[in-house]
């Protein structure tokens, strides 16, 4: 992704910085996470042998255990600090810090998912204290449950994650009845879809409810995850977005964030490495208002034989299959509309 991005010139543009992230403090990590979880990560990234690691979520085939882990996922977490900082102090518009994001599983006391200290709530829980609202919007094609969890009771951040239902994906949550407890209440949103779902429904649910609940909550800041697993190559998940799908989002959300004027987006999952590179760069690019060439450099194709940006259009599902995908989705922005909606007056 960084190679892309350096070939293609998009780290050169006049209005593109890059910065260099700093390290997330303990006492910050311990904002959204219990102090004994914290803990035992640290000592297990220096060596020691905790016994009874399984019941914080380490040690499993998903999170795996290695030294140095808490000082990776705090320079993890660090950057997407860094990245909410030049955007908060009005250092920068837009940030883009693409490490960050694939922590959303994680929950207060334990690794889920990949997911170690998530970095989302860590950094929405530092905004919110500076008195600010935050509109969290999700892509990955997996529920952001550790993020809704974190701020599950507030209503000074709205959040909303648009994914394969957990019906047939991990984890196994993120239904339209989950919208929050306490003051939170309406302030939680998913939309659930079906496999399968390619750019032209995926794009209809986004349209349907996500611009009407941004625009209503009035934010004061956006905070965009932006996983590329929807992809149609991706080895473990159901939904068939293409690169050019994903950017159209990502053209979506800045527009979103123009009308509000603060926008922090971070990665995600994806695990086609083609569609990562690839989409991620096409991202920065168009937060950059600059506009690709369609061909990739020749220079990244002789490394990973790639010759385009965006996807030769996939087949389009037959019509059996999109009439059942049509049927699902639609079920689930019926849902969303009246079990949100009247909250904001939409
Ligand atoms: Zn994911």
């Amino acid at each position: 992704m960084h190679e892309l991005m350096k070939v293609s010139g998009v780290l050169d543009l006049a209005n593109v910085e890059s910065a260099v992230p700093r390290i997330a403090s303990k006492s910050e990590i311990e904002t959204s996470h219990d102090p004994d979880y914290v803990s035992i990560v640290e000592a297990i990234s220096n060596g020691a042998i905790v016994p009874g690691m399984a019941e914080f979520g380490l040690g499993t085939s998903d999170n795996p255990v290695h030294s140095g882990m808490y000082e990776t996922t705090a320079l993890t977490v660090g950057s997407t600090l860094t990245a909410s900082e030049l955007v908060t102090s009005g250092k920068a518009d837009i940030a883009f810090a693409p490490a960050g994001g694939v922590h959303h599983h994680a929950m207060p006391r334990s690794a889920a998912g990949f997911g170690v200290f998530n970095d989302a709530v860590i950094a929405m829980t530092a905004m919110v204290e500076a008195g600010l609202r935050v509109a969290y919007i999700d892509i990955d094609c997996h529920h952001g449950d550790g993020v809704q969890m974190g701020h599950y009771d507030s209503s000074q951040v709205l959040t909303i994650s648009i994914h394969e239902s957990g019906k047939w994906l991990f984890p196994g949550t993120g239904y339209t009845h989950e919208i929050g407890v306490g003051d939170g209440t309406g302030y939680s949103v998913n939309v659930p879809l079906a496999p399968y779902t390619q750019d032209d429904e995926w794009h209809e649910a986004f349209d349907a409810v996500i611009p009407p609940l941004v625009r209503a909550f009035k934010p004061d800041v956006l905070f965009t995850q932006l996983g590329i697993d929807t992809h149609y190559q991706d080895p473990l998940t159901h939904l068939s977005l293409t690169t050019q799908g994903f950017n159209l989002v990502v053209q979506k959300l800045g527009v979103l964030a123009s009308e509000i004027g603060k926008w922090i987006a971070v990665g995600g999952g994806g695990y086609d490495l083609s569609a990562v590179a690839r989409s991620w760069t096409m991202a920065l690019a168009t937060m950059a208002n600059h506009d690709l060439p369609s061909e990739i450099p020749a220079s990244f194709y002789s490394l990973q034989h790639l010759t385009k940006f965006a996807d030769a259009p996939p087949e389009r599902n037959e019509e059996r299959f999109l009439k059942e995908i049509r049927s699902y989705n639609s079920k689930t922005l019926d849902e969303v509309r009246s079990l949100v909606f009247p909250k904001f007056r939409i």
